[in-house]
């Protein structure tokens, strides 16, 4: 049994606001002669990818609406996709709360701007403070939110910012059921880096439940702007009544859904595991520094951290021009994001925590996005894992996760390609974007062993020699006895190995002999990896080359 009326209840948003017919944003071109919008007929001068500009976006644009809703896994309707979740919080406010009669309640420390939103829209705040430890007192958020007058919205951040705690209890069911005319927002700005499933799933049993998500954090998006409120379509369809006019710019869709893009995800994956990495390095590092009393857990990108001997510590993040947030004036803390690898050594170094000298990993990323594939690739020279490749080939991919494994090299590709045509673009352009990747992970090549040979045996030989010499160059002799292994054409084979060589810079020689196509084309595969596994390796910090560069 639901304590809830069938409905969400109207009543509780802003009068003016139920009442009021919502101002008609006429976006999004269609095929019809548009002369109804007071838009230039021009398209700007020839810029690249400029063509619509001329006209005015949807209000939400459908595509950009449903990926979002997909990546999120709630339905279309219960999403208001807007500039950031600032967006969402700010309309959320302007919806709901009459300026000086209706409430929010928050638990601080946390994220600053509902206090500013609820003081610009004249609201009152009602703070039940985090305990001593950081945790909600749900005992006590739970009694004051029930007694509390014109109570709106109950803002509860987990992952919290600043102190990067989570609610592990069941305090947001707990407030969604005994508070049925209030909203219940979970601002999940930090989700991805939690390790927990997301509350969105429930507002289909809790109508008063409202998520936040943003693609700033996880998703590298901050510049872009782009977040969504997630909620029952009846608080959707009231926020965007208040929702300003045309938020999202064509080019901002654009850039999200490249973002986003299906082969896009694996990237993601692969990026936000080593992210987790660098938390754990830094919580254990910093244990060790001087400037610090405590370093608090976190389940999302920061940590916040209590420091002894300010000054001095100040004066070394200064020095190496490492910029921190500074709470130090209200909570006494100090909060540091979690950067790349080589950010996070540099501010090891201002914490003062001896770091050996651990070379950097290799890594190289590649999009790239044609009308044929769509295609994500990251490749780490120094890791053995995670592999993972997904070319919507099974026998290719079996090859290129081959490739890795004999490399020694952590691998994940994504490719959506035009396979209905044929297999040849996806091939040819995963071998273009991995060559192109691995380039970029070598950069000046300093250390890398440079050259490779291999024979491996079976009833199938094949021989190879590899030198990254800088200057593409490939040759390939062998005859396969059939044309398909798979679905995989034999004639692409030594195709791959020509556009990995173009892109890599490499030399690559090949001899196969044998009797099986996919033996003989396994063998090359290998055989290329295993080659390319000193080739990669690292001997130390010299160029290979008495030139100096290669
Ligand atoms: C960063 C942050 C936001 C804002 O996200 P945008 O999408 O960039 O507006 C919202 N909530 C919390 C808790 C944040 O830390």
């Amino acid at each position: 049994m639901t304590e809830f009326s069938p409905k969400f209840p109207m009543s509780i948003a802003r009068k003016a606001i139920a009442d009021f017919t919502a101002y008609s944003a006429r976006g999004g071109a269609t095929g019809a002669l548009h002369l109804d919008a007071n838009e230039s007929p021009y398209a700007p001068p020839p810029v690249k990818g400029a063509a619509g500009y001329n006209r005015y976006p949807e209000q939400q644009p459908p595509a950009l609406r449903a990926r979002l809703a997909d990546l999120y896994g709630v339905p279309a309707d219960q999403v208001m996709v807007g500039r950031g979740a600032d967006e969402g919080i700010e309309v959320l406010l302007r919806t709901f709360c009459e300026d000086g009669i209706d409430n929010i309640l928050i638990c601080s420390p946390t994220f600053g701007y509902y206090k500013t939103c609820a003081q610009i829209q004249g609201a009152g705040i009602i703070d039940v403070p985090l305990r001593a430890d950081y945790t909600w007192d749900s005992a006590a958020v739970l009694e004051t939110a029930k007694a509390a007058k014109n109570l709106k919205a109950v803002f509860l951040c987990t992952p919290n910012n600043p102190t990067g705690g989570i609610i592990e209890d069941d305090l947001v069911e707990q407030l969604c059921k005994a508070l049925p005319d209030t909203l219940i927002c979970v601002d999940e700005a930090y989700q991805e880096f939690s390790g927990r499933p997301s509350y969105a799933p429930k507002i289909a049993q809790y109508r008063n439940l409202v998520i936040m998500r943003t693609l700033s954090k996880a998703y590298a998006l901050a510049g872009v702007r782009g977040g969504v409120a997630i909620a029952d379509p009846a608080v959707i369809n009231l926020m965007l009544k208040v929702l300003p006019p045309y938020p999202i710019a064509r080019p901002v869709e654009e850039a999200i859904l490249n973002a986003l893009a299906p082969a896009a995800m694996a990237t993601h994956a692969a990026r936000l595991d080593e992210w987790l990495a660098e938390r754990e390095r830094m919580f254990i590092q910093l244990q060790n520094s001087p400037y610090i009393a405590k370093v608090w857990p976190s389940k999302a990108n920061f940590l916040l951290i209590d420091v002894i001997n300010d000054d001095a510590l100040m004066a070394e993040l200064n020095r190496r021009q490492v910029k921190i947030r500074d709470y130090r004036s209200t909570t006494g803390h100090i909060r540091i994001s979690i950067g790349s690898p080589a950010e996070n050594t540099i501010a090891l170094e201002a914490f003062g925590v001896a770091q050996p000298a651990a070379p950097q990993d290799r890594i190289g990323e590649m999009h790239r996005k044609t009308k044929e594939t769509d295609i994500s690739v990251r490749v780490n020279l120094d890791k053995a894992a995670p592999i993972k490749a997904d070319t919507g080939i099974g026998f290719y991919d079996h090859m290129l996760e081959a490739f890795a494994k004999h490399s020694g090299i952590s691998l994940v590709m994504a490719c959506k390609g035009d396979l209905e045509i044929d297999a040849h673009h996806t091939i040819e352009d995963c071998a273009l974007a991995l060559g192109t990747a691995l380039k970029e992970a070598l950069g000046d090549k300093a250390g890398a062993g440079r050259f490779g040979f291999v024979m491996p045996m079976d009833e199938t030989q094949a021989r190879v020699a590899v030198d990254l010499s800088g200057r593409p160059a490939m040759t390939f002799k062998g005859v396969f006895p059939t044309d398909h292994a798979g679905t995989f054409p034999a004639e692409m084979c030594p195709h791959v190995f020509e556009s990995l060589s173009q892109t890599m810079g490499a030399a690559i020689q090949i001899d196969v002999e044998g009797e099986n196509t996919h033996h003989m084309i396994e063998a090359v595969f290998k055989g290329v990896a295993r080659a390319l596994k000193p080739a990669f390796a690292r001997e130390g910090d010299d160029i290979a080359s008495t030139k100096g560069v290669i």
